[in-house]
């Protein structure tokens, strides 16, 4: 069996070196961060002229792809224009500044929240988000970043709670290689895919209505609350309702024990994220 590619959301603070340093202390091999502050303003740490030497130490280490989350605050199914606009306008930034990482070798992944539609009704919520990929993806040609649609649990009106939903966004954009899947297994269960009951069952529905090549990236995260909650409350691993004999079904998974696994649970203390990233690798056959 190949090694897997695990690792957690980093705080970016200090910098590019200072995101491998805590990529080094937790034993990751790939990981997540955002690219600019939460609230949206652009990072002064993550410099474009770092990019390159940054993307050559991963390279250099056998890094797996990065599946960088853009900020939360980006909302492509917004009512207000102005509030897509930034959205369109930011995520365009962000692959500018991914672009150099690829560029330089190393294989980078953009994960975005798909939209809530706040009450416009989820056709028009789908439609404004492949609308606004079309417009980021045209403002970025000659770039070749790929934005991954992360899989919600449904709170309030988020798109993108089913795989119909994902490949109605899919289906619009037009610049199709560009576009993919990240699966987070708690909003997953959460969304009411019942991962635990009926693995076999929630991946083949996965494969024939997103395509499994198209995934590619997984938020490996247990859930507080069960099926169908909607609730997305994220518990460490093996301390929710997915449990271990899920996670042990995840990691030898012979396609998607492949892909990078973003860890996004709760640090209970400062070595939580290496203990279980060591927790999901033992459990590894073979
Ligand atoms: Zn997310």
């Amino acid at each position: 069996m190949t090694k897997l590619f695990i690792g957690s959301h980093l705080s970016a603070s200090g910098g590019w070196n200072a995101l491998l340093k805590r990529s080094h202390d937790e034993d990751g091999t790939t990981f997540a961060f955002f690219p600019r502050s939460p609230y949206g303003s652009v990072s002064k740490s993550l410099t474009p002229s770092g990019a390159a030497g940054f993307a050559a130490r991963l390279m250099e280490e056998g890094y797996g792809p990065l599946v960088v989350h853009a900020p939360y605050v980006y909302n492509f199914a917004a009512k207000d224009p102005d509030k897509r606009e930034f959205a369109i306008r930011a995520l365009a930034e962000d692959i500018r500044l991914l672009a150099l990482i690829k560029e330089a070798g190393q294989e980078v992944y953009l994960n975005i929240h798909p939209g809530s539609h706040v009450g416009q009704g989820a056709e028009t919520g789908l439609r404004l988000i492949a609308d606004g990929l079309n417009q980021v993806f045209d403002s970025t040609d000659g770039t070749d970043i790929m934005v991954l649609l992360e899989t919600m649990a449904g709170k309030g009106t988020e798109c993108g709670r089913t795989f119909e939903e994902l490949a109605t966004i899919m289906d619009g954009v037009e610049q199709a290689a560009r576009i993919g899947v990240t699966i987070d297994t708690c909003h997953l269960l959460d969304g009411g895919y019942d991962l635990t009951g009926d693995y076999d069952g929630v991946m083949g529905e996965l494969d024939r209505v997103i395509g499994l090549d198209n995934v590619k990236a997984i938020h490996v995260n247990d859930s507080q609350f069960g099926l169908n909650s909607h609730k997305d409350r994220h518990a460490n691993i093996g301390d929710g309702q997915l449990g271990m004999p899920f996670f042990t079904r995840l990691v030898n998974d012979p396609v998607l024990s492949g892909l990078p696994m973003i860890l996004e649970t709760k640090e209970q203390t400062p070595s939580t994220h290496r203990e279980e990233i060591a927790l999901l690798r033992s459990l590894r056959r073979g």
